[in-house]
């Protein structure tokens, strides 16, 4: 197999307009184009039955090799030949390499001439993801068409570093190239360049020289305005060459594609069509339909009455209302089938009316109602909003006498913060007393460090602390010599900050992107102030501690008590966190004074001091490594000394339950050994 894997070929191309449909020929069917790609990420379009996508017509679906190569990984492809046979779909499958993923998850940092190194979300390991491993990956999984491993940068990045990426993709893709030796998988190279014209020139003119079976349009979609990308997008389809397919990757909504048709592109992939049918979204001939919306309660009609789709053949709007409004799967499924028929039918409408020279007329026929709101029930410019939801999952909304909201965990009947607002707790609580504000001002100034303040905020909640730690970066982020500022949240159960999302009149302190990002992609970084980013470690506390990325500085520490959350304040967790600590100096502020937290804290060899008041409590808990004692960080806090000691003696939580009575004794006198005690307050003993 050489030169021309695909055999491509352009049919027909529109008078007036870049359009034009091709066709090409893969190792397992004829596609024709312009083309939209259903999105796989797990060999599983959401919600979708591989023959279902068939029936819409789709033609080739994507699937992301980073996913895919964390799990199942590719024993199991080989195992079964590959994914075609794994998740039975006969028609093609495009993988993507892995860099879309290196650039937008939040556990991944450190690239260099060799690739990206990322740690697995799944089980921790550090994970080398090189150009030779995404294409070994990719053929592994048995893909009709592989892309190179390319570097994505933000597309209002700077200058230098969108040119610096730029050259490591094209030295990337020459890898890639060699990597696929003689397979007989297609294979795109990728043109970057953000939103620079000459260096999108200039990446057309190294990636286009390679011998690359079809190229795809890189780094759009990704933060840039929506005229911005189509200027863009306009400029590098025109550089491209006329004889290979052409691919802009992630793209788009129904107009954003057919604006992208029209600018000369062949093939497109987005989530969109399943993701708003999660939330009730469909597109119709009579524009974007929300379902959730209580004009469809009683409507008898189909979806969309032009519409083949088997949902617009069986369904009522009336029963799609009740699924979406109860949450239900099938009205997941339902809808994300009719987006996909909607999505395949728009293409063969395109593809047709280029044949047939009338591909002008459609487009601005089309126009007029692709991007439109709903046609038959205007939304009335003043209306009463219906009330949001006050539960979601194990929580509920809370409203104090005074005024601000709580979460409240149902369950256990417990609130998150009594008499106080969540956000004047994290303030006096954990952002006061720790003095963070002092640590992101000890920069250059006094020959300090210029590193981030690294904040683990563990119990990320309302995300009250961590908006209250944004809050005091902000403040300061505008002097000389600040310090960047970066959260890492942990979380198991994000409905907390999701119901309070939806509830922002009693949480106003949430009105701020970053909550918003945090949910939507795990991470944020502030445009505003380039020093801020937060990141979101999700699931089980103690294994996100080994896996998080960068090392604390402060630990907020802060999850629902052990009643709701026994597993959370055991001795392995601060036994871990201990770890994570290394050698650090590193402070640790809890809102806790129950005698089990803080033996488990002193046997794991931090030192434990007495916090302030809270609310409800005479005072809270703070412990901190050895380092920030001999730093002198941690020498402004009170230790815990004889008297607590003696409580100790006194109390039925002395060691960690569940230990053999060998086990105990020996906790025990660790306890009584720590330095804290023996030597700190000399004589106490
Ligand atoms: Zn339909």
């Amino acid at each position: 197999m050489t030169a021309n894997r695909l055999n491509f070929r352009v049919e027909a191309e529109a008078p007036g307009s870049r359009a034009r449909a091709c066709s090409f020929r893969t190792l397992h069917n004829d596609v024709q184009t312009p083309i939209f790609m259903p999105v796989g990420t797990q060999a599983t379009v959401k919600s979708q039955k591989p023959e279902s996508l068939a029936a819409a017509g789709a033609q080739i679906l994507l699937a992301n090799t980073y996913h895919l190569l964390l799990r199942p990984g590719v024993e199991v492809f080989r195992a079964f030949g590959d994914i075609h046979r794994f998740m039975t779909w006969e028609r093609s499958v495009l993988t993507d390499s892995g860099g879309y993923q290196i650039f937008s998850l939040p556990h991944s940092r450190a690239i260099t001439e060799d690739g990206a190194v990322f740690q697995s979300y799944i089980d921790g390991r550090s994970i080398l993801l090189s150009p030779e491993v995404s294409i070994g990956t990719q053929m592994a999984i048995g893909s009709d068409i592989m892309m190179v491993l390319d570097q994505c940068v933000p597309s209002t990045s700077e200058r230098p570093v969108v040119e610096a990426a730029l050259h490591l993709t094209h030295r990337w893709a020459a890898r890639s190239l060699a990597a696929r030796g003689d397979s007989p998988q297609g294979m795109f190279g990728i043109v970057q360049g953000a939103l620079f014209p000459d260096l999108r020139r200039l990446s057309v003119d190294q990636i286009a020289s390679l011998p690359f079976d079809g190229l795809a349009v890189g780094g759009l979609a990704v933060g840039e305005s929506k005229d911005a990308r189509e200027d863009m997008c306009e400029l590098t389809a025109s550089l491209l060459p006329r004889n290979k397919p052409r691919y802009l990757m992630g793209v788009g909504t129904p107009i954003d594609i057919l604006e992208a048709v029209h600018r000369g592109i062949d093939m497109f992939d987005c989530i969109i069509p399943t993701q708003l049918a999660q939330r009730g979204g469909v597109y119709t001939s009579r524009g974007f339909v929300q379902l959730r919306r209580g004009v469809h309660k009683f409507s008898q009609g189909p979806l969309d009455p032009t519409c083949a789709c088997p949902t617009c053949a069986r369904y009522s709007r009336a029963y799609l209302h009740h699924l979406t409004k109860a949450s239900e799967p099938l009205g997941w499924q339902l809808l994300g089938e009719h987006n996909l028929w909607f999505y395949q039918q728009l293409m063969r409408d395109i593809r047709a009316s280029i044949l047939e020279g009338r591909f002008m007329e459609l487009y601005r026929e089309r126009r007029e109602f692709l991007g439109v709101p709903d046609i038959d029930h205007e939304i009335a410019r003043v209306r009463t909003r219906p009330a949001p939801p006050s539960t979601r999952g194990q929580y509920a909304v809370k409203v104090a006498p005074e005024g601000f909201g709580l979460i409240l965990h149902v369950a256990s009947g417990e609130t998150m913060h009594a008499h106080t607002s969540p956000i004047e707790e994290a303030r006096a609580l954990y952002v006061g007393q720790s003095n963070l504000r002092d640590r992101l001002r000890s920069a250059a100034a006094q020959g300090g460090s210029d590193e981030p303040v690294v904040v683990w905020d563990i119990g990320l909640g309302a995300a009250a602390n961590a908006m209250a730690a944004i809050e005091c970066y902000q403040e300061l982020a505008d002097e000389p010599g600040t310090r960047p500022l970066r959260m890492v949240s942990f979380e198991n159960d994000l409905d907390a900050l999701r119901l309070a999302c939806e509830n922002l009149r009693h949480f106003p302190y949430l009105r701020h992107g970053g909550p918003g990002g945090l949910l939507e992609r795990g991470q944020w970084r502030s445009r505003r102030y380039p020093g801020l980013e937060w990141l979101l470690v999700q699931g089980d506390f103690r294994e996100g501690i080994k896996r998080a990325p960068f090392a604390p500085d402060l630990i907020f520490f802060d999850p629902f008590s052990r009643r709701t959350n026994a597993d959370e304040w055991a001795a392995p967790t601060f036994q871990a966190l201990h770890e994570a600590c290394a050698d650090r100096d590193v402070e640790l502020f809890t809102y806790t004074t129950s005698t089990a937290a803080r033996v488990a804290m002193l046997l794991a060899g931090f030192y434990v001091a007495r916090g302030k008041a809270t609310d409800v409590k005479t005072e809270s808990t703070i412990a901190f490594t050895r380092a920030a004692l001999e730093s002198g960080a941690a020498r402004r806090h009170e230790l815990l000394g004889e008297t607590w000691l003696s409580r100790w003696g006194r109390s039925h939580e002395r060691v960690p339950a569940g230990l053999d009575e060998a086990a105990q004794r020996q906790a025990e006198g660790q306890i009584r050994a720590h330095p804290q005690f023996s030597q700190g307050s000399a004589g106490t003993r």
